[in-house]
């Protein structure tokens, strides 16, 4: 029985060297380019096969083995239909060589083999296959070997052939998961070691290693072409004093000698280099020494990192926030900002000084709700429902995402308006501006023109409508009672002798005379729609609507008798007037307001020419 292992055996480490020879290759094999690396690995493989086709062996007569399959299949595994056929037209060239019987089954079996490295290659496709798969590869491997066995005990009449089961089996399991699993764990670690190069290699950062002279033993492609070098292997061997200034090269040497003797790592040192152009960069570098097994120092290795963008976003970054708080404590307004829950996220003094009495509340972390709770329960703001202050915060709190402009009034007299703008991410921005002066102003402004108004339609002395008021009225009140058919008088006074009077007692006294006489006037007049004006220097007009004569005579009359009565209790002197009286007649008409104050002024005439101190009626025309 020894004499059938020894040589299955043998075939085992033919099987085993191969391995390790493809194992040895794969650093060398990754770095060729594609296609020499499939002839390679083809190559190699094909003589794999051949190797174990010499140390065939014969396990009854007749009946051969070897563990050329396995090896194919492998190969068609990990490397691909290349490979595959490579190895095949090797061990197919070799088989015919060789000649004999059983070429064609042999070569049948081959193939299979192939197609079965290459179904659960596809099966589990990754660059990194998972041991699961070595194990279904052997799994196949040895299930085709049976399949084979049932071929030749069917078809070829071989019985003898079932000798091969056994060791068959056996040997397949074995020599398909050793070359297998050799195979995966030299691609595994070649892979880890080529994703750990190529990242170092690549890496933005300059990484380097120097030994205990300074001398660069290894450096990434950052570090060289930043040096000027299209490859790292061009700066092995070099050290700072070739590659940069003597100063700068001398304080780095101190600073890793430092390091090295003291065993203590430099952690992100951040510097200010000027570079070749003159240009400021910074640099943030961490160092840390190298001990070989021995425990004694052999280098270092380092990391530098360029960091002159962020550092420049950061200068930039601080001073735009030192503009942007100077900007803040040198405005007027008030600014709040509160986030998308409604808590106040950030305020200036200003928005606080706005509000003294909840100034204590409005800090950042306080909820809108609270501020304006606390801004009622103080009695801060003017105009809040006393009986419904929690619905009225609730109400306004809900608003300060919605733009708008509102004018609060507090307690101590000022005015402010406040003004919510959204801001981004669904902030709320509330500006506070003091508009007490405005508001001032304002008010000022209304009154002003309430008074201007009030000087335009009323004369100053005596307070009754002027001139323009009178003459509107007159015009309107006609054209009202000519459409109504109701009758309108017009009365005319004149004061008599006045001229005598100023001469007398003096201008002033004039004035109060009047002003007299005025009040005399409105104290006679009883309905509203009556209207006295001053029609100029001492004399006075009254429009009387829904009047007829009579009735006007009866009005001036009264006004005659009040201003008798009230100067001689008033000024202690008896002021006369005359009154001429006109009624619009409207069987007469068209009567312009012009000829009804002619007729009015005819009749005061008379009533002057008459002897003064009396009332005259225009008589009907
Ligand atoms: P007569 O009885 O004929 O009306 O005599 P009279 O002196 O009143 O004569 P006339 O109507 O011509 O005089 C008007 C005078 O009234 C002139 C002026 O001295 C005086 N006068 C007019 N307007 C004012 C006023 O606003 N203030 C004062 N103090 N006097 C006025
Ligand atoms: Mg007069
Ligand atoms: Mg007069």
């Amino acid at each position: 029985m020894s004499e059938i292992w020894q040589p299955l055996i043998a075939n085992l480490a033919v099987v085993a060297l191969f391995s390790s020879i493809w194992s040895l290759a794969s650093d060398w094999l990754d770095r060729q380019r594609w296609i020499i690396r499939k002839l390679c690995i083809g190559l190699l493989v094909g003589s794999a096969a051949v190797s174990t086709m010499l140390l065939t062996v014969e396990i009854v007569p007749g009946v051969v083995y070897d563990l050329r399959t396995c090896v194919v299949a492998v190969g068609a595994f990990f490397s691909g239909p290349v490979v595959a056929i490579i190895a095949i037209v090797m061990a197919g060239a070799f088989r015919l060589l060789e000649g004999g019987a059983g070429v064609g089954l042999g070569f049948f079996h081959l193939v299979m083999a192939a197609l079965v490295g290459l179904g659960v290659r596809a099966a589990g496709r990754s660059p990194l296959p998972n041991p699961f798969w070595i194990v279904f590869l052997a799994a196949a491997m040895a299930l085709l070997l049976l399949f084979m066995v049932f071929i030749l005990t069917r078809f070829v009449s071989m019985e003898e052939a079932r000798e091969l089961i056994v060791p068959g089996t056996v040997l397949t399991l074995l020599a398909t998961l050793m070359m297998g699993f050799t195979i995966l764990a030299t691609r595994r670690a070649g892979y880890d070691r080529s994703i750990l190069r190529a990242a170092l290699a690549q890496a933005p950062e300059f990484l380097y290693v120097k030994d205990t002279d300074g001398r660069f033993l290894t450096v990434n492609e950052a570090v060289a072409h930043h040096h000027g070098y299209a490859e790292p292997v061009e700066m092995m061997g070099k050290t700072d004093f070739d590659i940069t200034g003597h100063t700068r090269a001398q304080d780095l040497h101190e600073q890793e000698r430092a390091i090295m003797e003291s065993r203590t790592p430099l952690l992100d040192f951040e510097e200010e280099v000027i570079d070749k152009s003159g240009q400021k960069r910074w640099y943030k570098t961490s160092k840390v020494p190298l001990s070989g097994k021995d425990g004694r120092i052999v280098g270092l290795a380092g990391m530098t990192v360029d960091t002159t963008a962020v550092k420049n976003l950061e200068r930039e970054l601080t001073e735009s926030r030192d503009r942007l708080s100077l900007a803040m404590s040198e405005m007027s307004d008030g600014l709040a900002l509160f986030d998308r829950e409604g808590y106040l996220v950030f305020c200036n003094d200003q928005y606080r000084d706005a509000f003294p009495r909840s100034a204590h509340v409005r800090v950042p972390g306080k909820h809108i709700r609270e501020i304006l709770l606390e801004c009622a329960r103080a009695g801060e703001q003017l105009g809040i429902p006393e009986n419904d202050i929690e619905g009225w915060a609730e109400r306004v709190g809900s608003l300060l995402r919605v733009p708008n402009v509102v004018t609060v009034e507090l307690f101590n007299g000022s005015y402010l308006q406040l003004r919510n703008q959204p801001a981004s991410n669904d902030s709320a921005v509330v500006i506070v501006t003091d508009v007490t002066d405005l508001k001032l102003a304002e008010r000022a402004l209304i009154e002003a023109n309430a008074d201007l108004s009030r000087q335009a339609s009323t004369d100053a002395l005596t307070g009754l409508a002027n001139r323009r008021v009178f003459d509107e009225v007159l015009e309107r009140d006609m054209a009202r009672c000519g459409r109504a058919g109701t009758p309108l008088s017009l009365v005319l006074l004149d004061v008599d002798r006045f001229k005598h009077y100023n001469d007398v007692h003096g201008h002033q006294a004039g004035d109060r005379c009047l002003i007299m006489v005025a009040n005399a006037i409105k104290s006679s007049l009883l309905r509203p729609s009556d209207l006295a004006a001053r029609y100029g220097g001492e004399e006075f007009a009254i429009i009387l609507p829904d009047t007829n004569r009579a009735g006007a005579e009866a009005v001036a009359e009264r006004i005659r008798n009040a201003i008798a009565e009230a100067s001689t209790c008033e000024l202690g002197s008896e002021v006369t007037a005359s009154l001429g009286v006109a009624e619009y007649d409207l069987s007469r008409a068209p009567t312009t307001p012009e000829s009804l104050v002619r007729r009015a002024d005819g009749a005061l005439y008379s009533a002057k020419a008459g002897g003064r101190n009396r009332v005259m009626a225009a008589a009907g025309e």
